[in-house]
């Protein structure tokens, strides 16, 4: 099982039914509505993972949905699969104008449709920020905007370069990094980041999270990874 939330947006009740059948059926969680205006408020209220976006919606249409989204910092990552109709290739190319990552062709094979939706997981980010932008890991909250992390609601207070490499390891909860991929993901600024200087800093960024330095992982030999 997931817990990957998908949003649905599509007015076609049985295209509806069929899509939401087949995600549950692969193990997402779904949110289904038929309005372009919905899909908008739905996204700030309940960040989904992926969208599946028809084309073809009364009111704000499914191309409008998507340059909204793509042209906002707070949703600009998340994935839209958009779903046009046979033989319009127009559509399709209009949806990736409009900034999709992918399409499907109505009518679709559930299975297909399953494979596009992993598979454009698969090569997203799997972190969403919230509404207000900030990544959150269990008690852990850290806003990008204000480069500042906080636990239980106290602020740390972390230096610039322990606050890039928890800003990197939350980017994919539960992915092992590298020394070395560490180093690269942040390309230290202040001063060069070396693989082994990588271990004082996760050190003295752990001493300042208290508790919550359960969260980050010494992966021996590889690296580390924030998750159990
Ligand atoms: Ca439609």
């Amino acid at each position: 099982m997931s817990d990957e939330l998908i949003l649905v947006v599509e007015d076609e009740e049985d295209i509806q039914e069929l899509l939401e059948y087949t995600l549950v059926n692969a193990g997402y969680r779904v949110d289904v509505t038929e309005r372009g205006e919905e899909a908008l408020t739905l996204v700030d209220e309940h960040p989904p993972s992926l969208m599946v976006l028809d084309l073809m919606l009364p009111g704000l249409d499914g191309l409008e949905v998507c340059r909204r989204l793509k042209g906002s910092d707070l949703t600009r990552e998340l994935p839209v699969i958009v779903l046009t109709a046979k033989g319009e290739e127009e559509d399709v190319i209009a949806g990736f104008e409009a900034g999709a990552d992918d399409y499907i062709t109505k009518p679709f094979s559930p299975k297909v449709l399953a494979a596009r939706v992993a598979a454009v997981l698969r090569r997203s980010p799997a972190s969403r920020p919230d509404a207000e932008g900030a990544l959150n890991y269990g008690e852990i909250r850290i806003h990008p905007g204000r480069h500042e992390v906080t636990v239980d609601g106290r602020l740390a207070n972390l230096t610039h370069t322990e606050f890039r490499i928890l800003h990197f390891l939350a980017s994919r909860p539960g992915w092992v990094f590298s020394r070395t991929q560490i180093v690269r993901g942040i390309h230290g600024e202040d001063y060069p980041v070396t693989g082994r200087s990588v271990d004082v800093q996760v050190a003295s960024l752990r001493k300042k999270l208290g508790e919550a330095s359960r969260h980050i992982t010494t992966v021996r030999g590889v690296g580390y990874k924030l998750g159990e």
